[in-house]
């Protein structure tokens, strides 16, 4: 923390998946890395007697894919095996995934779904923040300068869903959504906005859900890989399927 506060230029590394490749790229040309690799304290997975799953920010997709306690919440682990390839998977962690905050990313959407709370370290100690707040635009979180996502909590729950198209198996999502319907019914659509589009809409039922889409009005962005047209046809569609897998596991 020391270090991260010392300059405005350091930046914290993770798994190196996203900021080592755009050093690469020249993108970003941090002063200094704090690596975090060597902190235990932000690596367990702990299941607590209520249910709730706190996450450590440099838990790796794999470690989640393996944990035990993480089945408490089994979208999780289902997640976090549709990400990239086994060596993305192996370095990447879900707090490197959550503060780069790409849009294309597989993790923001899933936590505002499931209503996780992120634990920031600043100066002033540690908040939380629920997950919705965080994500403030592309690569932008609530977790700013010489601060420092800590852990992640994941309230208890198993009727969720995840649906996205992606470019290719295995590739970048053109759209994604989550989707929990433990009590009430949220939504998050990734990929059309800079941040993750939460819906809440007043009933699980297909119709229901595509009218909360179509109400949010998107606005989402054109590209070789999809126009805005399609993005917003897309998000109906992955909107209404990540909430039919929820709610098959009711
Ligand atoms: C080929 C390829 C394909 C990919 N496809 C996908 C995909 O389909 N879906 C997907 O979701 N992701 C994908 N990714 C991105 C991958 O998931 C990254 O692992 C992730 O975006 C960043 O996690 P990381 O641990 O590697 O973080 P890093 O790259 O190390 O860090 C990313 C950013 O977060 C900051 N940061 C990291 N940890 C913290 C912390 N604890 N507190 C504060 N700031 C922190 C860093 O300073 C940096 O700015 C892909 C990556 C590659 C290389």
């Amino acid at each position: 923390m020391r270090l991260l506060s010392a300059d405005e230029g350091a930046r914290a590394l993770a798994g190196g998946q996203t900021l080592v490749n755009v050093m690469k790229a020249r993108v970003a040309s941090p002063d200094a890395l704090v690596d975090l690799n060597g902190l235990d304290e932000l690596k367990g997975i702990d299941l607590g007697a209520d249910g709730t799953l706190a996450i450590g920010a440099m838990v790796t997709y794999s470690d989640i894919i393996a944990s035990a306690e993480a089945r408490a919440r089994p979208i999780l682990g289902e997640v976090c095996a549709q990400i990239a390839d086994v060596q993305v998977r192996n370095r990447g962690t879900i707090g490197g995934n959550v503060c780069s905050n790409d849009p294309t990313n597989h993790l923001p959407p899933l936590m505002v779904a499931l209503g996780a709370t992120m634990h920031i370290l600043g100066s002033n100690g540690e908040r939380g923040v629920p997950a919705e707040e965080f994500f403030l635009g592309v690569y932008m979180t609530a977790a700013g300068p010489g601060e420092l996502l800590t852990r992640i909590s994941v309230p208890p729950g198993k009727s969720d869903g995840f649906a996205s198209v992606a470019i290719g198996k295995d590739g970048t999502c053109i759209v994604n959504a989550a989707a929990s319907v433990n009590g009430a019914t949220r939504i998050a659509v990734g990929c059309v906005d800079a941040v993750p589009i939460l819906l809440q809409p007043s009933s699980a039922e297909p119709d229901a859900v595509r009218e909360a889409v179509r109400s949010a009005k998107l606005e989402p962005p054109a590209d070789v890989h999809a126009s805005a047209d399609y993005r917003r046809h897309l998000a109906e569609v992955v909107a209404e399927r990540a909430v039919s897998q929820a709610r098959g596991r009711r």
